[in-house]
């Protein structure tokens, strides 16, 4: 394969031709050593801390460049320290950067032992309560809830998902389809440009709760409030069928009806 390129058209051409069958537009995420470090020093870790959690929010986007071994979690951490920010302000990005160190150390232990069940669902349901497949209409983002649709479409057509659409995706197709986390791990990983087994893999097992004490789950408040109501305004179920609507004790029950009773959920700000 050609690694030299003229231009970024220059390659876009080159992989046209070498992939006749990849069909879809080019993501936007330009690759590079020159990009990457235009983004390191772009980085604002204040507004990280307070926004990050917001798909709004001040975001890195540093993924893919650190997945692909372009910039490494050390570098990122030397910038931080050389700026002489104090340790508050730091600490949010910092402890991102540390669950992704986590994610490879045990990956490293268990190679692609990743891909299985580390521990039973903790949700009332045995891993045969799950489907095998994707069901065809969150691939084609078709399901009519605005927001389940847009993010499917933003991973196919972009290859980056914010981390709160992650786990807000990743909790519809696992608790309220019923569908074994492994087929969205799948589907995650065929689109991702920063597509990794080990932060992929566990991060599908935390909200599954096969590698974490509950499931992970979500209600529209809490969508709507950090989505700033983007897909809530104007989606059809907002008022009445959003199969979001409801308290965290409401959604527990419902879906999880075999579960011990636990009305401690998951949320964004209590862990990551
Ligand atoms: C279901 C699911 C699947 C995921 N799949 C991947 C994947 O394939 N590859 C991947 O790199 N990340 C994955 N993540 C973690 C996280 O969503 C992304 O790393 C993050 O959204 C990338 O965007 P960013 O660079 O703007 O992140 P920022 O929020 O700006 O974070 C900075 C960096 O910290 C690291 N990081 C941030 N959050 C996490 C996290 N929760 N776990 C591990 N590392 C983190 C990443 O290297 C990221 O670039 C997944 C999360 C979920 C919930």
């Amino acid at each position: 394969m050609r690694r030299e390129f003229a231009s970024r058209a220059d390659l876009i051409a080159y992989v046209t031709q070498v992939f006749p069958g990849a069909t879809g537009a080019v993501s936007e995420t330009v690759g590079g050593r020159t990009v990457a470090l235009e983004k390191l020093a772009a980085l604002q870790p204040d507004r990280y801390g307070h926004s990050r959690n917001e798909l709004e929010g001040a975001v890195t986007r540093l993924s893919p460049y650190i997945r692909h071994g372009v910039l490494t979690l050390a570098e990122v951490r030397d910038h931080l320290q050389a700026q002489g920010y104090a340790w508050a302000v730091v600490e949010p990005l910092l402890r991102q950067l540390a669950w992704r160190d986590y994610w490879q150390q045990l990956y490293e232990q268990w190679g692609d032992g990743i891909w299985d069940d580390r521990e039973p669902y903790k949700t009332g349901f045995t891993a045969a309560d799950y489907a095998d497949e994707l069901p065809q209409d969150i691939i084609n983002g078709t399901t009519s809830l605005d927001c389940m649709d847009h993010f499917s479409r933003e991973l196919q057509t972009t290859g980056y998902l914010h981390n709160h659409a992650r786990l807000w995706l990743a909790a519809y197709i696992i608790h309220w389809r019923r569908v074994k986390w492994q087929a969205g791990a799948r589907w995650f990983l065929s689109h991702l440009l920063d597509g990794d087994p080990a932060s992929n893999q566990l991060s599908w097992q935390w909200v599954a709760s096969t590698f974490s004490v509950k499931p992970y789950y979500f209600n529209q408040e809490n969508l709507a409030r950090f989505s700033r109501r983007k897909w809530c305004a104007t989606c059809p179920h907002a008022a009445q069928t959003c199969p979001f609507r409801g308290s965290y004790e409401q959604l527990h029950k419902q879906l999880f009806p075999h579960a011990e009773a636990s009305h401690s959920s998951r949320r964004l700000g209590t862990r990551r």
